[in-house]
């Protein structure tokens, strides 16, 4: 084991909830999951952080050679810029569909070059990325990174290795989807400590690229709601550490939401400045090639008031990128019903700030208000007739109602034991 850094009080009581064993608590291989693609209708897209122990694979040496696409059905890897993507199980896909999964990598890969700049579109180092094909919930797809650190005061990792990309999973093999998944994989780094940044960013960068078909119903429209949006307007930031400590928002409804305020407000402030991204991007890059791997939420803010004018102004007004808790705790409880459609959003819990408490440090979280099934009853009809939302999480659920039910004056929602 090699020397341990951030050594202070604060170190020890984040490892003791991870682990008990002390002669390794203090340090943590990190995985950070990363999410692409929509939730469309209820579905709902999460990211999550687990610890994986797996033993970092050896990259081999590879080097940038012009993008190509072998379609012989022998061959099942592509080259894109410094990483060398294959498949993780050969053959796990049919000849078709893998050759439209390294297409649709190579056009999102180009996209994002042509859009950023080559220097921007990098690993940070040569790697061979594998690919899984697969689900992980209700995701789209997902990078993950092999890396490993000591926690520090604010509860993030100083990371002590070079992260290599452990896998990138994806289960829709869009071009968009895609180059969601590039954006964390080659233009962010690996380790951004704000999810309001990681997530918020990537999706606006997708959807600015790719704009969604907007005569599909998304988790986007029902966020961009006036009363859901306004609901949100609140600290709904956290990192993505904090989802291993129990923090951040355990909600998969409300998660997706905060995704989708998030996305919503950094595309209103790439109106105010439309070069924003690019040379937000350019400069992490510069940082990156001089060794930086690990952002915290200081340094990506300092970064943004560096290279856009407006940006402090702007980012000090909009308050749902501003970390759970920290302006004020508070309760939050709200039953809206989306007319246009039929769609009731209900929402109880409370927020709580990070907490340093001599040995002990609580990350962010929120708590929920009540505890039991969601009931939603309603007698429309002369019938009665009772639903409980499958996505409620004990802090919020998106329910799809019947016209009926909509309709009902006297609808009643309740928590049920
Ligand atoms: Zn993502």
């Amino acid at each position: 084991m090699s020397q341990e850094r951030g050594n202070n009080s604060t170190d020890s009581s984040i490892s003791r909830i991870e682990n008990s064993d002390n002669t390794i608590s203090r340090r943590h291989s990190l995985v950070l999951l990363l999410i692409g693609g929509l939730g469309v209708s209820m579905g709902l897209s999460n990211c999550r952080c687990q610890n994986d122990k797996e033993t970092k694979p050896q990259a081999t040496e590879v080097s940038e050679t012009p993008n190509k696409v072998n379609k012989t059905p022998e061959r099942q890897e592509i080259m894109l810029g410094n990483a060398r993507f294959y498949l993780e199980q050969p053959n796990s896909l049919p000849t078709e569909k893998r050759t439209e999964l390294f297409e649709n990598m190579e056009k999102a890969y180009n996209k994002l070059k042509d859009y950023f700049g080559s220097g921007v579109v990098m690993l940070p180092n040569n790697a061979n990325v594998p690919i899984v094909i697969g689900q992980v919930k209700i995701e789209s797809g997902m990078v993950t990174w092999n890396a490993s650190g000591v926690t520090n005061s604010r509860g993030e990792l100083d990371i002590d290795n070079k992260p290599d990309p452990k896998r990138l999973l994806l289960s829709n093999f869009s071009e968009s989807n895609i180059a969601h998944e590039f954006v964390h994989l080659f233009v962010q780094a690996p380790i951004l400590w704000s999810q309001a940044f990681y997530e918020g960013n990537a999706y606006a960068i997708q959807n600015t690229l790719y704009p969604p078909d907007s005569n599909l119903e998304s988790i986007d429209d029902i966020a961009s709601n006036p009363g859901i949006s306004s609901f949100l307007d609140f600290g709904l930031d956290f990192h993505s550490y904090d989802m291993e400590l129990k923090g951040g928002i355990q909600s998969d409804v409300l998660y997706r939401l905060a995704i989708s305020k998030w996305e919503h407000e950094w595309k209103e402030f790439l109106k105010k400045d439309p070069n924003f991204f690019k040379n937000f991007y350019s400069e992490i890059a510069k940082q990156k090639k001089g060794g930086k791997v690990a952002f915290s939420k200081n340094e990506l803010e300092a970064i943004g008031g560096s290279v856009s004018a407006g940006f402090n102004e702007w980012y000090k007004g909009t308050r749902c990128l501003k970390t759970i808790g920290e302006d004020e705790e508070a309760v939050k409880q709200s039953t809206i019903l989306i007319k246009s459609k039929n769609i009731l959003f209900s929402c109880y819990f409370q927020t709580h700030a990070r907490k340093i408490d001599g040995a002990s440090l609580m990350p962010p979280f929120l708590s929920p208000l009540v505890m039991g099934k969601l009931q939603i009853s309603s007698n429309a009809g002369g019938q009665e007739l009772i639903l409980y939302p499958n996505n409620w999480d004990n802090f919020c659920a998106l329910t799809k109602l019947p016209e009926q039910v909509a309709n009902d004056p006297n609808l009643k929602v309740a928590i049920v034991k």
